[in-house]
């Protein structure tokens, strides 16, 4: 079958991988000149790479790390030393670290809970681990029932004390949802609390050894590519085209640079766009469907990633580290951090700035200075003194619209993989998957979707289909 795929994100990506594997034929029509969607990178005049944002891979990734292997990439993942590290804002330039030993879950977690000693009290780590018994006891269905309440008001309701959220979840909610806790889903901070106690490696952290374009994208297309299948960039969906029963008929392909729009036809259509892009792109019939309303009720939040050249080196570090700063979420020095990046004197600062929303519109010079004035905290030895380091470039990358903005109530929202249009599928981390919005859940997003194409069209023969890993119930939800 012949199954076009809009959008080349991991999500789409994936999704044509799977059905490759199935033996399909798919074609992803992506309307940049860039892979990757929230992956994507770009090198710059001076050879550098710079990213739409930081990322970090996690134990608990269990099928972007099947794909890796299936890919033969996984010695790509640099692995870090399973631990924490969070800024100590009261204490500039120190850090304080959660080292989760190598012992069985969920005591490796507690154990490095309780031998932090700088961030809570025993009374609140006593409180705290009592609030998120339920979560752990009544598992899943406890977990998606808080999805009414926010991350803050599900912890005032446990009775864990305030200071726990201003110490660690601040920086948790930013660094998963870029928004605070406040506003965040309970659901997804006990979703990733949950696989962090259930999993040995779970919280462990890794590195790409280079640009997620380059070294995790590519390999995706020639996998594709040498089975048949077809990539194609600066390929923008402008249209679903309808037959008179609400199906699709075909994707109209927008013609860049003056050439005449392409009618692209296929068996099978997947959107794997991110929802902003697919409300707009959705037929005026289908918006009467309860099943594409919904999706009115989802909507990508602003975030910014920047990247700043220094003229000496600001720390070894060779780890994620949360900054607990109002401006700032999660952040790395890549010199340290990623092997194509690796740099022995010169530090590259990656930083994520989260909640965006107030800075989205700012100018780059702008949000560099607001940054740079933060780091006179993170690095107060290089900032602020007689001789400050040097910026000697830096590259900002705005999202307006990225990861679907994860409040309370919004898992009611996101759609399954199947629609009810009958060659018509979806594809993306902001459908239905319990990995929320990640690189992990575009994937499982992607891995669904061929499963589902695969039930509905099975191809005879086909040596791989015992590669797609089902979900143990059927509904997409729990998978
Ligand atoms: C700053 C930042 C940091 C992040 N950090 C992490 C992290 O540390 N760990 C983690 O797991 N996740 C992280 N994420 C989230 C992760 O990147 C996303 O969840 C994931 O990449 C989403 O993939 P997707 O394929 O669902 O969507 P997208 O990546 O949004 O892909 C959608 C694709 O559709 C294309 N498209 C749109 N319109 C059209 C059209 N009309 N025609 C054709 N194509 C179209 C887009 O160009 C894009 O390529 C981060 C994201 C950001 C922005």
């Amino acid at each position: 079958m012949r199954v076009a795929i809009a959008g080349a994100g991991l999500a789409g990506l994936s999704c044509a991988k799977y059905l490759t594997d199935a033996g399909h034929t798919p074609i992803v029509l992506e309307s940049r000149d860039v892979l990757g969607g929230l992956v994507a990178a770009w090198k710059d005049s001076d050879g550098d790479w710079y990213e739409t944002g930081l990322h970090a891979f996690f134990g608990a990734y269990p099928n972007m790390l099947q794909l890796l292997k299936e890919l033969g990439i996984e010695d790509r993942l640099q692995w870090k030393q399973h631990t924490l590290i969070f800024n100590q804002p009261d204490k500039p330039g120190t850090l304080s670290r959660f080292d989760v030993p190598d012992i069985p879950s969920p005591f490796n977690v507690i154990a490095s809970i309780l031998r932090n000693k700088d961030m809570l009290t025993w009374e609140q780590k006593i409180r705290f681990a009592i609030g998120l018994l339920p979560a752990v006891v009544r598992g899943q269905k406890y977990v998606e029932d808080m999805d009414k309440y926010s991350f803050l008001e599900w912890l005032k309701r446990q009775g864990v004390d305030e200071r726990v959220t201003s110490d660690v979840f601040i920086a948790a909610c930013k660094a998963l949802t870029f928004i605070n806790p406040d506003e965040v889903s309970a659901t997804i901070l006990l979703t990733a609390l949950n696989r962090f106690l259930q999993e040995r490696y779970g919280s462990k952290i890794a590195f790409l050894d280079g640009s997620p374009t380059e070294r995790l994208c590519s390999p995706i297309v020639d996998y594709i590519t040498e089975r048949g299948g077809e990539v194609r960039l600066n390929a923008p969906l402008k249209e679903i085209l309808l037959n008179a029963d609400g199906t699709v008929k075909a994707y109209l392909i927008r013609g860049l640079n003056g050439a005449e729009d392409e009618i692209f036809t296929a068996d099978v259509y997947v959107s794997a766009m991110s929802v902003d892009p697919l409300k707009i792109m959705l037929p005026n019939s289908w918006k009467q469907i309860e099943f594409f309303k919904k999706l009115e009720g989802l909507e990508g939040v602003p975030v910014i990633n920047l990247h700043l050249w220094f003229d000496r080196k600001l720390t070894e570090i060779d780890h994620l580290l949360f900054s607990r700063s109002p401006l700032l979420s999660v952040y790395a020095d890549m010199s340290n951090t990623c092997r194509e990046y690796a740099n022995p004197n010169r530090s590259m600062l990656e930083l994520v700035l989260a909640p965006a929303k107030d800075w989205i519109a700012k100018s780059d010079e702008e949000i560099v200075a607001a940054t740079i004035a933060e780091l006179e905290k993170l690095f107060p030895d290089h900032f602020g003194g007689d001789n400050p380091a040097t910026l000697l470039k830096s590259h900002v990358v705005k999202t307006p619209r990225s990861v679907y903005k994860a409040t309370p109530g919004r898992q009611q929202y996101r759609p399954a993989q199947v629609t009810p249009i009958a060659n018509f599928y979806l594809a993306g981390s902001y459908t239905m998957q319990r990995y929320l919005g990640s690189m992990e859940g575009a994937v499982l997003s992607g891995k669904l979707t061929a499963q589902a194409i695969s039930e509905a069209l099975p191809v005879a023969n086909s040596s791989n289909l015992q590669t797609l890993t089902r979900p143990p119930a059927t509904n997409a939800a729990t998978a």
